[in-house]
């Protein structure tokens, strides 16, 4: 919880988030069935065991391919990093697939690829994971912030068109916890504009907009394999694309800006010679991981499944409850819920939302925080213009913010002890 720590020393958080210590909280007064104590008032917390807001699912399918992979001789990229870029381009409804080591390196691949340069604009969410502001300062560009959707909190259509100038080069958006953000909107922005769209779908493999699959839509399109996502690799990230020479130049850009991949070079049908062509990074996939991804996408589907059967018996156990708001879906997509972000309704509650989280994790509940807006981070305070206010939207949302856990390894147990903790947590502090 570094950064939420961070968050309390903020200028913005007048008071809203103080130590608990420092402020008063009401003692409610006994009921005649008194309520279970809270866990932090000495009572048993819902469950004896700490239940983690995410953990990968390795299985014997994975550690098996592993070794194969170990034992086969080549060990960084090659043929299994090629087969995991071809395997994901096809869940993604995309011609092309690039695979890298992270969403942020096939992000930065993207911009680079796309040849947006200093003084470029890009367009991005204020309320997003750090690597789409850092990849845009990586080639000098501006990151332009704009407020998100109240529903989904997906970019907002309307917020990119008005911060859209001649020097926008590119629009960056983000299907925020696995919602896709509105796509056809955003193509329609772009193209009239002739710029490209860099969809960060950190969240969204399996996510659809209308039967299309997201990865099918943007220009280039990125997800990531790291440790909590909704498939993983440990670390891991591709990028997708409909264009040939696109591609062709994403994958140069991730291993320097070499004409040959390795692998190619040292089989004997191979050549030794390369040509450097562009001064690019060192993103590339190992085979390793590549072979966790493989053995993941076998399982997708039924992990995919899972989450959402997780996600209804959430919708089950907390719908009637009045303290907390549930996220939803537009009609017509198809969710792929990475994560299960609830909104606290502060006005029904004595407390904050850092003592929520607090009190939940003392009955053995690991929840987080998505996101904390960008401007609030002291890098972008002084990097970018903005202030506290410019993003009411993104701004309401962070206060209340608290993510539940979500794994398909999760029992319906686990997700019955979420939501009772949930329950304890606010008859406590129920205004
Ligand atoms: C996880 C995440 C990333 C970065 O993914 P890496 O693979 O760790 O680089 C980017 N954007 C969002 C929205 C994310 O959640």
């Amino acid at each position: 919880m570094k950064g939420l720590e961070a968050a309390r020393s903020l200028p913005y958080n007048r008071g809203v988030s103080r130590p608990p210590s420092s402020r008063p909280h009401p003692t409610p007064a006994i009921p005649s069935s008194a309520p279970e104590p809270l866990a932090t008032a000495g009572g048993a917390p819902v469950r004896a065991t700490y239940l983690p807001l995410a953990a990968p699912w390795i299985g014997e399918r994975e550690k098996q391919l592993v070794m194969e992979t170990l034992e086969s001789g080549w060990i960084t990229t090659g043929p299994k990093a090629q087969e995991f870029a071809r395997r994901i381009a096809d869940l993604a409804g995309a011609r092309h697939g690039v695979a890298v080591n992270s969403a942020t390196g096939a992000l930065h691949v993207a911009l680079a690829a796309l040849g947006i340069q200093p003084g470029d604009e890009v367009i991005t969410s204020a309320y997003t994971f750090v690597a789409c502001v850092n990849v845009i300062e990586h080639v000098g560009a501006v990151p332009v912030l704009v407020d998100v959707e109240p529903d989904t909190l997906c970019i907002d259509p309307l917020a990119i068109e008005r911060a859209l100038t001649p020097r926008t080069r590119a629009i960056m958006p983000v299907d925020y916890a696995g919602h896709p953000c509105e796509l056809d909107r955003i193509m329609g922005l772009a193209a009239g504009r002739g710029i490209p769209v860099v969809e960060d779908a950190a969240h969204a493999l399996g996510a659809m907009d209308r039967g299309r699959p997201i990865g099918s839509i943007a220009t280039v399109t990125a997800f990531s394999f790291y440790a909590t996502k909704n498939l993983t690799m440990g670390e891991g990230g591709a990028a997708v694309t409909n264009d040939a020479a696109l591609a062709e130049r994403m994958s140069l850009l991730s291993l320097h800006g070499m004409n040959r991949d390795a692998w190619k070079r040292y089989t004997d049908t191979g050549s030794w010679y390369y040509e450097v062509v562009a001064p690019g990074f060192k993103y590339n996939l190992s085979d390793v991981l590549a072979t966790i991804g493989l053995a993941q996408l076998e399982r997708f589907e039924g992990f995919q499944r899972r989450r959402a059967e997780l996600v209804a018996r959430y919708h089950e156990g907390l719908a009637d409850l009045a303290e907390v708001r549930l996220p939803g879906a537009r009609p017509g997509v198809t969710h792929a819920w990475h994560l299960f972000p609830i909104a606290l309704e502060l006005e029904r509650l004595t407390c904050d939302r850092a003592r929520f989280v607090q009190e939940l994790r003392a009955e053995n509940i690991g929840t987080s925080v998505h996101f904390i807006p960008i401007h609030y981070h002291p890098h972008f305070r002084e990097s970018l213009p903005y202030h506290e206010g410019d993003f009411p939207v993104a701004e309401h949302a962070y206060w209340r913010a608290v993510t539940l856990p979500l794994f398909p390894r999760m029992s319906d147990r686990d997700v019955d002890d979420v939501c009772a903790a949930v329950r304890k947590v606010a008859a406590h502090f129920r205004r």
